[in-house]
């Protein structure tokens, strides 16, 4: 199957300091592919480009085989492409039902947003009424993950979901991101430490100073090469 979205020999930069050196990347609908590496590597600079917030200096990104390299933002979203960021993205002092309400801009309906919200995560249902800022950390996860599907995302890119949590919280997290994808969406999943996203990935990306290291299954060589690579080991 062609690949949903395509990143093909990205260079980007900020300023004139180069980051990203010819990346190569692909994901297929309904595949996790874990985008892994050191801080630093260029990992959220590589989201950033799929999601058209930092265009690259060269290089072309694809969507659906279309070359959208230098799309604005908004129309990428418009076509699917939904960016989970890191530290989640939600609005603290809204709660938890005006946070999923603000997505209907993306054309479904309010019943729709909050059943899909509260099927997934039957907790943002009890916590409807609170105050988002007031959720635990996993449950503000919850919460931006279930923004994103609001959006009905045709590729789903998530920022270090992993980011100050227990690894059972992160577990269940990783147990639902494999739920979505094979409901359809592509998902790019970013992580520093590797564990829990190598048990539900289907292919892994790993970044090493803007270049690609290694393409492929997340298999016992993979888990020996990153330890070489660097302490991904939490
Ligand atoms: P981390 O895990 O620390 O977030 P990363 O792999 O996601 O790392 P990036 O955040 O993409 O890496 O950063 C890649 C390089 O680009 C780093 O050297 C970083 O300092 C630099 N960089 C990132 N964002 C900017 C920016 N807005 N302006 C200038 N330099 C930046």
């Amino acid at each position: 199957m062609r690949p949903l979205l395509e990143l093909v020999d990205v260079h980007a930069a900020y300023d004139r300091i180069t980051v990203l050196h010819g990346v190569d990347l692909t994901v297929a609908a309904r595949e996790v592919v874990a985008l892994l590496g050191p801080n630093g590597a260029g990992k959220t600079t590589t989201l950033r480009v799929a999601a058209g917030t930092h265009p690259p200096r060269s290089g072309r990104l694809l969507l659906g085989g279309h070359d959208v390299t230098g799309a604005a933002p908004r129309d990428l979203a418009r076509a699917g492409v939904c960016l989970v960021p890191e530290g989640r993205g939600v609005f603290p002092n809204l709660t938890v039902r005006d946070n999923l309400l603000m997505m209907t801009f993306a054309g479904r309906d309010r019943d729709e947003v909050e059943t899909i919200a509260y099927t997934r995560f039957p907790v943002l249902a009890r916590r409807a009424a609170q105050q988002a800022g007031t959720l635990s950390g996993g449950e503000q996860q919850m919460l931006a993950l279930a923004r994103g599907l609001a959006t009905d995302p045709a590729v789903l890119l998530l920022d270090e979901l992993s980011m100050g949590l227990a690894p059972r919280v992160v577990a269940e997290l990783y147990d639902q991101v494999a739920e979505i994808a094979r409901q359809g969406p592509a998902v790019l999943v970013v992580e520093q430490f590797a564990t829990a996203v190598l048990g539900i990935a289907d292919r892994v990306t790993v970044l090493v100073r803007g270049r690609v290291e290694h393409d492929g299954r997340p298999d016992d060589g993979l888990r020996t090469e990153l330890a070489g690579l660097y302490l991904g080991s939490s």
